[in-house]
C-alpha cells in the first residue's frame, strides 16, 4: 500500500517497513518512456507491500544518468542523491520507521545506494537500510530498453510501450560486462548504441515480463527475509 494515500492516523509505524522506489529519468530508446526505471521500481515496491508488512513511497524520478548524454536525461549528482536518500531515511527514522528498503531501478544509482545504509546508521544506528538493485535478482542478462525492460514494461504499463518503434541496439554483451564500470563513468557511453538501446527488444512480450516479475518478486522476498535474519542477529 502506498503510504501517501493514508492519513496521519492510519499510518502504523513499528514493524512496518518503508520501501523507497528509486528510479531515473533517462532515454530508453525510441520505444520506451524516459520514466521506465521509475515505473518498474514503483511496481515492484507496490507488489512487495502486498507480501510483507510495509508501505511504499512514490518513486524518486531523479537519479544519476549522466552516461546517457547526449540522449535525454535529467540527472542529479551522486552527492545530491546520497544526501537526499540519507535525509529521507533519517526522517523516516524520526517518524518511527526503523527498516527501510531502497529499491533501486537504475544502474547509475548503484554507487550511491551502496553507501546510504552506512551514512544513515552513523546518524541513527536504530535505522536499518537495505539497498537492493532489483535487476540483480531477475535471473536474466540485464539490458537497457532490450528484451528484459521492454517485457517488464509490456506487463506493467503496456500503453507506454511503442513496439512498432522497437529496434535492436548495441549487442556485444561480453564487451559490456567486461567494461561496464568504465562504460558508465564515460559521460557519453550510450553514444555507442546509436539508438540508446543495449540489447534487442523486438521479441519482448507481456508473458516474458510476467515471468520475470514472478521470479524477481520471489527473489526479492527471499533477499529481504535473509537481510531481516542477518540484521536481527
Ligand atoms: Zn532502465
Amino acid at each position: 500500500m502506498s503510504l501517501y494515500h493514508l492519513s496521519h492516523y492510519e499510518i502504523k509505524r513499528g514493524k512496518n517497513k518503508v520501501i523507497i522506489p528509486l528510479g531515473s529519468t533517462e532515454q530508453h530508446g525510441p520505444h520506451l518512456p524516459v520514466s521506465t526505471d521509475t515505473i518498474i521500481a514503483e511496481y515492484f515496491a507496490n507488489q512487495l507491500t502486498k507480501k510483507i508488512p510495509s508501505y511504499s513511497l512514490s518513486g524518486i524520478p531523479s537519479g544519476v544518468s549522466f552516461e546517457h548524454r547526449p540522449f535525454f536525461n535529467i540527472s542529479i549528482t551522486n552527492d545530491l542523491l546520497s544526501e537526499l536518500l540519507t535525509q529521507i531515511c533519517v526522517s523516516l527514522g524520526e517518524n518511527g520507521f526503523n527498516q527501510i528498503i531502497i529499491l533501486n531501478g537504475h544502474r547509475g544509482n548503484m554507487g550511491v545506494v551502496q553507501y546510504v545504509p552506512q551514512k544513515v546508521e552513523k546518524i541513527n544506528p536504530k535505522v536499518k537500510v537495505y539497498g537492493i538493485n532489483y535487476w540483480q535478482l531477475i535471473e536474466r542478462d540485464f539490458d537497457h530498453g532490450g528484451i528484459v525492460e521492454t517485457s517488464l514494461m509490456l506487463a506493467i504499463s503496456p500503453k507506454l510501450v511503442q513496439m512498432s518503434k522497437a529496434k535492436s541496439g548495441y549487442l556485444n554483451r561480453k564487451m559490456l560486462h567486461a567494461t561496464y564500470s568504465s562504460f558508465l563513468s564515460n559521460s557519453s557511453s550510450f553514444k555507442i548504441t546509436k539508438n540508446g538501446v543495449l540489447g534487442d527488444p523486438r521479441n519482448a512480450t507481456k508473458e516474458e515480463g510476467k515471468k520475470i516479475i514472478s521470479t524477481t518478486l520471489k527473489n526479492l522476498l527471499r533477499t529481504i527475509k535473509e537481510l531481516d535474519r542477518l540484521l536481527a542477529t
